[in-house]
């Protein structure tokens, strides 16, 4: 498959009752469509994975929201890569700005995390992007994370790595003022691609998936995910409606 459809659930479904509500309406929204190129990845809070992997779905891929960057042992309250890929998880988002604000971490954290994912099997999905502050130099930053977070990154490895591109600034926005351009995401596609080659090679850098996230709904996915020419979406706000979610995965999937 060469698109792919990301839901970030974020700090949402409260109850394992919200949970199985959630998952029957997206079964049944589900019904009657196919995804004949777009894997779609529904990625839980932790407390959910359990309930998420007796969904036997095979339509939908299981992804988490945070991971450690250690395998097993005395880290309370950490969650490892072998844990997630016990519980069904195939992929898991990492350098999310969100984590970046309010857990403070760090590029040299986001990194650690995904060489561990990788150790273990699971598919980072790296988010990178300039916040509203950084947008005038925002494919310095772009470059700088990925610099950072890839650090160590064998060319054997990156095809397994998601990229995200994913302005803070346009995350979860009702302002049509607040989303990049068609123009401005694909110079940012098109620094990713041009990274990737540099450090990798044209044959591997083709096998990256690199993603648009930030206010995608079934009103912008076109020219944000589609015109811009990426291989997908992560989205928000919009995953917690699955006839939403599944609408724009249908656009994607054209
Ligand atoms: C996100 O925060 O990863 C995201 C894509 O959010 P939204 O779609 O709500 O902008």
């Amino acid at each position: 498959m060469n698109k792919i459809v990301i839901g970030n659930l974020k700090m949402n479904l409260q109850s394992i009752e919200e949970r199985e509500r959630y998952l029957k309406e997206f079964s049944k929204e589900l019904i009657g469509k196919k995804f004949q190129n777009t894997e779609i990845v529904l990625c839980l809070p932790f407390v959910h994975l359990e309930g998420f992997k007796k969904w036997k779905n095979k339509k939908v891929i299981r992804g988490a929201l945070n991971v450690f960057w250690e395998d097993k042992g005395s880290f309370t309250g950490e969650i490892s890569p072998l844990m997630l890929k016990n519980f069904g998880c195939q992929y898991v988002v990492v350098g999310h700005s969100e984590r970046r604000k309010y857990a403070r971490e760090e590029d040299s954290d986001v990194n650690l995390k995904i060489i561990a994912a990788l150790r273990n099997g699971i598919k980072p999905i790296l988010c990178v992007g300039e916040n509203a502050g950084q947008k005038a130099r925002g494919l310095n930053i772009i470059l700088e994370q990925l610099k950072n977070c890839l650090s160590e990154v064998s060319g054997g490895k990156i095809e397994n790595i998601i990229i995200c591109y994913e302005p803070v600034w346009a995350i979860s926005s009702n302002n049509p003022d607040h989303l990049p351009t068609t123009n401005e995401i694909m110079s940012a596609g098109l620094i990713i691609k041009k990274f990737l080659v540099g450090k990798y090679g044209v044959k591997i850098s083709e096998k990256v998936k690199i993603i648009y996230g930030g206010s995608v709904s079934v009103a912008t996915v076109k020219q944000a995910c589609v015109e811009s020419g990426m291989d997908g979406a992560l989205i928000g706000r919009e995953s917690l409606t699955p006839r939403e979610f599944l609408k724009i995965g249908e656009i994607i999937n054209q």
